[in-house]
């Protein structure tokens, strides 16, 4: 499988720093309707969780901003990153594109079912350093997202570059 990117969604430190420091509890009670982002998917019905506030910036951006999300209250384990979550694919999405000085230089609000082809677009840009998805409605941050480094590989020759350029365009989800 071939792809042009790859999701970071919270990694299992930092919610595991933030379930020690705690949120709002919930009860799932509904499904869709509450997306952890620690394993990206949407919980069942009965799932325990917490509302927190995530920070998912490292520089002292202008654009720096802290984001509730919904995680799992116990560990969930690894996340969903082989194929597009449903989680994003079915939403409603803002999509925000960041220079590495994590200056927002593009954004887009989409439907989820062209999550891809927006991230094939602002990942193209040169200047992009990697993305942000929240939900467009409510703001929850989900997942940032950043060039599969495999794509961008500088010992790879032109030849094979330009062979692979296409796939390195495409990703494959189902
Ligand atoms: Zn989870």
């Amino acid at each position: 499988m071939t792809r042009t990117f790859q999701l970071t969604p919270l990694d299992t430190n930092s919610a595991a720093e933030l379930r020690q420091e705690g949120g709002t509890a919930y009860v799932a009670d509904t499904h869709p309707g509450f997306p952890c982002r620690q394993c990206l998917r949407d919980a069942d019905v009965g799932d325990e969780l917490l509302l927190v506030s995530h920070d998912p910036f490292s520089t002292n951006s202008p654009y720096r901003s802290a984001s509730p999300i919904f995680i799992h209250r116990h560990d969930c384990g690894a996340p969903i990153t082989d194929v597009m979550p449903e989680q994003l694919t079915r939403r409603l999405l803002s999509v925000r594109a960041f220079n590495e000085d994590e200056i927002m230089i593009d954004a887009a609000v989409i439907d989820g079912a062209d999550l891809e082809d927006t991230l094939a677009r602002f990942l193209d840009n040169d200047e992009t350093d990697h993305v942000h998805v929240h939900n467009a409605h409510r703001g929850c941050w989900a997942t940032a997202v950043t060039r599969d480094p495999s794509c961008d590989d500088p010992t790879k020759t032109a030849a094979v570059q330009m062979q692979e350029s296409e796939l390195c365009h495409t990703v494959m989800a189902h």
